[in-house]
């Protein structure tokens, strides 16, 4: 992979105009609420795969009016980025197959968006949380502030 010491606010900040535009298309949402973190060696292009598949994933699961939620912190040992949806959440027997190569629950799903997701954060020494309830869902991808260490 190719990483770079990167600021991951700038990443998401490039990426807005593209999942607004997808959220506007649905009559949704997309807000940032980006705040001070060290910048971390990530791969760009991976990282914006990993926004988008999950922040599409969020956007799918909301209806009309939803909002979606990019929200980054940092934490004494972690940068966190947290995407948070206002969706149908995910039942809590399917939540074990989530990351599982072609598990979808959709018509036209691939059931590949998440396992990509998986993969790019294991190469970044990264760990997805998900936290989930019938209002909604949010992904935590944690990024160890070791990952200042190429
Ligand atoms: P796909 O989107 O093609 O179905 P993914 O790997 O992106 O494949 O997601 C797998 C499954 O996980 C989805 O079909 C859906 O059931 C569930 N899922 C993922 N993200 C969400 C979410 N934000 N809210 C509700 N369910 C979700
Ligand atoms: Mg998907």
């Amino acid at each position: 992979t190719d990483k770079n010491l990167l600021n991951l606010n700038s990443v998401i900040n490039a990426l807005y105009p593209l999942l607004q535009a997808e959220a506007l298309m649905g009559n949704k949402n997309v807000v940032l609420d980006l705040n001070g973190c060290p910048e971390i060696y990530i791969d760009e292009k991976e990282i914006r795969q990993l926004i988008l598949n999950i922040g599409i994933n969020g956007l799918e699961a909301m209806s009309e009016t939803g909002k979606l939620t990019i929200r980054t912190y940092c934490e004494e040992e972690e940068v966190v980025l947290q995407i948070k949806d206002e969706g149908h959440g995910i039942k809590k027997e399917l939540i074990e197959n989530i990351g599982t190569p072609f598990f979808t629950t959709k018509d036209e799903g691939t059931g590949l968006g998440l396992a990509i997701c998986f993969s790019i954060a294991s190469r970044h020494g990264a760990e997805i949380d998900i936290d989930s309830c019938k209002s909604g869902t949010s992904f935590y991808i944690r990024f160890p502030l070791k990952s200042f260490i190429k």
